[in-house]
């Protein structure tokens, strides 16, 4: 365990809360203490309110925060004196729970405090942290976890049974603790959900946390359970179609798309592959903390169908049981387990699958471990229920979902122009996004988990054979294709025109997309809304200038090309259509050069062909995507074969 406390670093802070947030990133950047929005911190400062009096405020981690990347803002400050007294209520529902504890902010902007926070607060130091160490959730998740616990750190931690978060829990610690049993400690251990270390300071606190998770990592190493297997090589080539039929079951089962990615986890592919996969896998969740994103059992094979009915049967029989809960969450899988594709994850969103994903890397290891120890174990699959089917929690994800949420958009020629916007308003309207381009640039555009560049040739068919295998790992298919790669060579009358440049032309504005089309058909079928496409044609189409012959040509054919398709493909759920944008001056295609020789083709100044339109407006590359992105959506849920100019209108093409 890796004590990562830089007191140069450290001295930087200013005050207790920036020291606060120091120590809560270096645990946040630890991913075996703790994963994605996991774990929790906080500090306890005397403040002077309004009134002038001395105040004990609990600054405690936001729910919802990502403790690698916490702010000051994202503690949320409590009057203490108010939650202890909260405490000595004999119950409060979870409504009440939420009120009370919104009631006891000193800033109502803040985030909502974490629900552990009543712990904190029961805590008498000043420091508390919070983690789900892997190294103590695979002892606790074994036969004789707490024996174990015990045996390693002897009277030095307070252990304390599993309860469900939140008040029946905080009652459980406030026993304790007002028995007596805190005092002279080091920690507390909660039964199959965590480790709490606290001190005087952000740095003793840190370290007494790092030490304690060390002291269990080095059991598990006596124990000959610390060392993990080197793993199998990941699925071989090629996943498309494969993939996307399962995220088209998977996306069924939920009622709405999700992403669904194929993790690189070497460790997950021998892990899908196990001979005893179908009992180990099948125990339940290392920490009910994990259950929203992962859920309770992963998917063995590929019948999301079987899955979800198993899920349904599942909750029905809890609901009936009495015990209290939501409703039942959407019954389709967020980890999928394959002999042959190995381990596979899935989320409403990229940033999601991928946080699902990772826990249950995590997770691997600690049923590998605890089966090293004898045999992994877990908490009844009620106590489970009880926090998946949770109110409280579900909140975090009743979220209202972006309109292309759960859905992929791949746009070519995206690195520059109107490529380039389309990347914009596709990220912007929830999609997962690949973008593919000539230039280099287009790798790292952005650095998020929903999009994906790819530096590629569309000319190629070996390129576009790579990129869907590519869009069928990362994200799970192909929803939107936006065919916008294009080139305009410069104006020449027809009898210059070279053949090789007529090619060219053909090559890529035309027989590109042909082969784009042919190769995402699959995937396009395969969408859970059906698949939409939209090509970049031109005003040329319908109302061509001398000096582009080729370009025009090349225009046409592409759009006779998208009416055809959108006949043949509407029997298929997928639709064409088409946008003609006109003299859009922010992308690459307008050089001085390209600009000039145009204007003096229609015998005007530069400014003068510039606004050129019935609305004396410019159109800009963001107008264009935007049409793109609207093309795909619920407007144009019922059209198929459209061509829509975006030129600020044109008499000749009016
Ligand atoms: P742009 O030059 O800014 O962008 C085009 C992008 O396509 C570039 O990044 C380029 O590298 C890429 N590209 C070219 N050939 C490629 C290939 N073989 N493989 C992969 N990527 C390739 O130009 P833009 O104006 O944004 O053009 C986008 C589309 O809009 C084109 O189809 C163009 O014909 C059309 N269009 C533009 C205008 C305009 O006024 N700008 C008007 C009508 C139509």
């Amino acid at each position: 365990m890796e004590n990562r406390w830089d007191d140069r670093e450290a001295s930087a802070c200013e005050g207790e809360l920036a020291l606060r947030v120091y120590a809560s990133r270096l645990l946040g950047r630890d991913f075996s203490l703790v994963l994605h929005g996991g774990g929790n911190s906080s500090v306890k400062i005397t403040e002077r309110n309004l009134h002038g009096e001395e105040e004990e405020i609990l600054y405690v981690k936001g729910s919802g925060q990502d403790l690698a990347f916490i702010e000051e803002s994202g503690f949320a400050p409590l009057r203490q004196e108010g939650l202890l007294r909260l405490m000595r209520l004999d119950s409060v529902s979870d409504t009440d729970l939420v009120n009370a504890f919104r009631l006891q902010l000193t800033r109502p902007d803040a985030p909502p405090p974490s629900i552990e926070t009543f712990l904190h607060a029961l805590i008498p130091h000043r420091f508390v942290d919070h983690t789900h160490a892997d190294a103590l959730l695979a002892i606790m998740n074994t036969e004789n976890g707490e024996a174990r616990i015990r045996e390693i750190y002897g009277g030095r931690l307070l252990v304390v049974p599993y309860a469900k978060p939140g008040f029946t829990l905080a009652k459980v610690f406030s026993d304790q603790f007002t028995a007596g049993a805190g005092e002279g400690v080091d920690g507390v251990v909660l039964m199959n959900h965590g480790i709490f270390s606290f001190g005087e300071t952000a740095k003793a606190s840190y370290k007494k946390m790092i030490e304690l998770v060390g002291m269990a990592e080095r059991y598990l190493e006596a124990k000959g359970a610390w060392a993990l297997p080197e793993g199998d090589e990941p699925a071989a080539q090629p996943l498309a179609p494969r993939l996307p039929e399962l995220r088209k079951a998977v996306s069924d089962a939920a009622g709405i798309p999700l992403i669904v990615s194929a993790r690189k986890s070497r460790l997950g592919s021998a892990f899908a592959r196990r001979r005893d996969v179908s009992e180990v896998s099948q125990l339940g969740p290392a920490t009910p903390d994990h259950v929203l994103l992962t859920r309770r059992l992963p998917m063995l094979g590929l019948d999301a169908e079987s899955y979800a009915e198993a899920y349904k049967r599942d909750y029905a029989a809890y609901a009936s049981s009495g015990l209290e809960g939501g409703a039942m969450l959407d019954p389709a899988p967020r980890v999928v387990l394959d002999s042959e594709i190995g381990l596979c994850a899935a989320g409403k969103t990229a940033r999601e699958a991928d946080m699902a994903g990772e826990i249950y890397e995590h997770t691997i290891e600690v049923i590998l471990r605890a089966t090293a120890l004898g045999g992994y174990r877990t908490l009844q699959a009620s106590e489970i229920f009880e926090v998946e089917y949770w109110g409280l929690e579900r909140a975090k994800l009743d979220r209202k979902e972006k309109v292309f949420a759960g859905e992929i958009a791949l746009v070519t020629g995206a690195a520059s122009g109107i490529g380039r916007a389309c990347l914009e308003s596709f990220l912007e309207r929830g999609a997962a996004v690949i973008g593919l381009d000539l230039s280099p640039s287009i790798v790292s555009l952005y650095e998020r988990p929903d999009y994906l560049g790819i530096e590629c040739d569309v000319t190629s068919d070996d390129a576009i054979a790579g990129v869907i295998e590519k869009a069928a790992r990362r994200f799970g298919g192909l929803d939107m294709i936006v065919l916008n790669a294009g080139i305009f060579p410069e104006s020449r009358d027809i009898a210059r025109i070279p053949a090789a440049e007529w090619r060219a032309v053909m090559n890529v504005n035309l027989d590109a997309n042909l082969s784009l089309m042919r190769e995402c058909y699959p995937l396009l079928k395969l969408s859970p809304r059906g698949g939409r496409v939209v090509a970049v044609g031109s005003k040329n189409v319908p109302a061509p200038g001398p000096g582009a012959a080729a370009y025009s040509a090349s225009k046409a054919a592409l759009t006779q090309l998208m009416r055809v398709a959108a006949m043949e493909w509407g029997g298929d759920g997928i639709r064409v259509n088409m946008v003609h944008p006109n003299a859009v001056f922010d992308t690459g295609v307008w050089t001085e050069d390209v600009l000039k020789s145009r204007a003096e083709s229609y015998g005007l100044s530069v400014d003068d062909y510039k606004k050129l339109n019935l609305l004396n407006t410019d159109v800009g590359s963001s107008d264009v995507a935007e049409m793109a992105a609207e093309m795909c959506g619920p407007l144009f849920a019922k059209i198929t074969g459209a061509q829509v100019p975006i030129d600020g209108g044109n008499d000749r093409v009016i």
